[in-house]
């Protein structure tokens, strides 16, 4: 954990949960909770509701969840200690530094220099494209069609090479210019600036801060782009150019291009959602980067070759993201820039509106690898698209995708068909093979899993029912320890559980949230703490026998899991000591229902 538990404690309890969320939600009160509209999925109804008790929230429509910090993540798509700052600043609280290691601080402290220098160097790039030796960078740029508000958008400069003269002014010193990337070094020219007479475009990561910059020359030189190296600031594989600007479209898919002028282009003509890989092809960083934002995302590369390659590749790294991917075609012209300034604006939402989806896509790029004239190829040309089909989890979407691909290339719907499921067959057959090996080996976790196991609902029974009513943490803890928990999040939310009984005799879920720090874990820390609510209507007789039986299922569970494991050892005591202990269970459930 980035910060000590306590300062995140005191920020979470000193930004009450009714106003902060009542700034983003209309909120209003129904009986001790408060209800409002789901920001996170769209409804007409109320089924989003807050509970300042708790101080905790929860959609009954879409399931998310969680507390203060959870909200934010997953409203302003940050990260954890990103929200603990943007927290601790609504209440004045001035976050320490202390907690970090000596190592970590030094770290930070060179980042933040990094970025002062960057930005530095942006500003003194933009006043040069603005000066009288800009005048050529400037011109330029207005004759490829950018606006005087676009060109302040993306900050654009201008290099006539006299950075270097102006940052040893500023009092830098070599050692540190040297580290940024900035500057060339040779021993009979001595110290240079790496971008000469070219046009700037600052990059910036997410939040607006500048971390590198490409170049491009005016004339026919070589390399037409020249990039900053990667520094303590900058992994371009973890980088979206534009992402500033597009986190902030109200669009809820993103258009991905190739380079910074496409962007831009983009951008002018009212595209806020354009964002381009830095010059590299997109990378599984970016895609997951891409993910926190958005699920749809319209691929609009280059419509030669190499975009097109470039197109195909992308889209199972987007895939393994969780993004679904359509790609653009954008012929007769080459990319988005030529398309806008040629048909408009209103041509090319049309293209946006007919893209296709990957799978079409794929089928395009694998028709051209084979000759659908020779039978054999035919064959093969079938049987990769099969395959590709049966990447598709839901019958229905197999289904369809079947009865589009026949009708586009006249095949026999039901030979086709046959041909996907016997592939399907041969493949299911190789993995249960694959899978027997490990199941046998991992019995007693197999049977844990599954979200909703019998097992795991009595865990979050208990767990609901210990937070609700306190007294009861007592009496379980007789029966059950953190150890009969399932690993894992469970098991760290009922030691947390515990943890505070002991210490305060009390349970504060919301705390208990914040202990983690990936958003999609808080989530489910909230489900685990709140799922027992449903019965809180019940009758006290009917609560008390759910509980009891929940108790007895978990303890009979762990038990089992002792036992074959003491069955692996062959420790023979132990076998029938877990044995005896398994027939006492009943009795628990008497004490259990008193
Ligand atoms: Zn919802």
């Amino acid at each position: 954990m980035y910060y000590d538990e306590k300062l995140i404690d005191e920020i979470r309890s000193r930004n009450d949960i009714v106003g902060v969320i009542g700034g983003y939600v209309s909120l209003k009160r129904a009986g001790s909770n408060y209800q409002g509209l789901c920001p996170f999925h769209s409804e007409k109804t109320p089924s989003f509701s807050v509970n300042p008790a708790r101080q905790t929230y929860k959609c009954f429509g879409c399931g998310k969840g969680g507390n203060v910090f959870t909200f934010l993540m997953e409203y302003e798509n940050i990260t954890f200690p990103e929200a603990v700052e943007n927290l601790a600043g609504r209440v004045g609280i001035t976050l320490p530094k202390y907690n970090m290691t000596e190592e970590a601080r030094r770290a930070a402290n060179r980042r933040e220099q990094m970025f002062e220098l960057y930005k530095k160097a942006a500003t003194y790039y933009y006043r040069m494209f603005y000066s009288e030796k800009g005048r050529f960078a400037k011109e330029y740029i207005e004759k490829r069609g950018l606006s005087p508000e676009t060109m302040k958008n993306f900050g654009i400069g201008y290099s006539d090479g006299s950075l270097y003269k102006y940052l040893k002014e500023e009092g830098y010193q070599d050692e540190f210019l040297a580290k940024s990337g900035l500057f060339t070094y040779d021993e009979r020219r001595g110290v240079n600036d790496k971008f000469f007479n070219r046009v700037m475009f600052p990059i910036f990561d997410r939040n607006g801060k500048v971390i590198a910059f490409g170049g491009r020359v005016m004339g026919d030189a070589l390399p037409k782009y020249l990039n900053s190296p990667e520094t303590d600031i900058f992994d371009k594989g973890r980088n979206l150019y534009g992402l500033h600007l597009a986190r902030k479209t109200r669009q809820p898919y993103m258009l991905l291009c190739e380079g910074y002028m496409d962007t831009i282009a983009l951008h002018q003509a009212g595209f806020d959602n354009a964002v381009a890989s830095l010059g590299t092809s997109l990378t599984g960083m970016q895609a997951k980067l891409l993910s926190r934002y958005t699920k749809d995302v319209v691929i609009t590369y280059d419509s030669d070759g190499a975009g097109q390659t470039a197109a195909n590749r992308a889209i199972p790294i987007l895939a393994e993201a969780g993004i679904r991917a359509k790609v653009l075609n954008m012929s007769p012209y080459k990319d988005p820039d030529e398309f806008i300034k040629a048909l408009g604006r209103e041509a090319y939402e049309e293209r946006i509106r007919n893209a296709s989806t990957s799978f079409v896509f794929e089928v395009k790029v694998i028709e051209q690898r084979h000759d659908l004239n020779d039978p054999q190829d035919k064959t093969a040309f079938q049987t990769e698209v099969a395959e590709r089909i049966l990447g598709f989890s839901e019958d229905i979407e197999r289904t369809n995708y079947i009865d589009a691909f026949c009708r586009d290339y006249g095949f026999d719907r039901k030979e086709f068909r046959s041909l996907v499921n016997k592939l399907g067959a041969q493949n299911e057959f190789r993995a249960a093979v694959r899978e027997v090996t490990p199941v046998i080996e991992n019995r007693s976790e197999v049977k844990a899993a599954g979200p909703d196991s019998a097992v795991r609902k009595s865990q979050r029974i208990i767990l609901t029912r210990c937070i609700d009513d306190p007294e009861l943490t007592e009496t379980i803890r007789g029966y059950l320890g953190p150890e009969d928990f399932e690993e894992g999040t469970y098991r760290t939310v009922a030691e947390l559980v515990f943890a505070q009984f002991e210490k305060d005799g009390k349970i504060d879920p919301s705390a208990i949230i914040s202990r983690f720090d990936e958003k999609d874990e808080q989530t489910l820390v909230a489900e685990i703490c709140e799922t027992g609510a449903a019965i809180r209507e019940g009758s006290s007789e009917d609560r008390r026998k759910e509980l009891a039986d929940s108790v007895i299922r978990l303890a009979k569970d762990s038990l089992e899991r002792k036992q074959s494991d003491a069955v692996a050892r062959g420790a023979a005591g132990e076998i029938l000591e877990f044995a005896r202990k398994k027939k006492e269970l009943e009795s628990i459930r008497k004490k259990l229902m008193k």
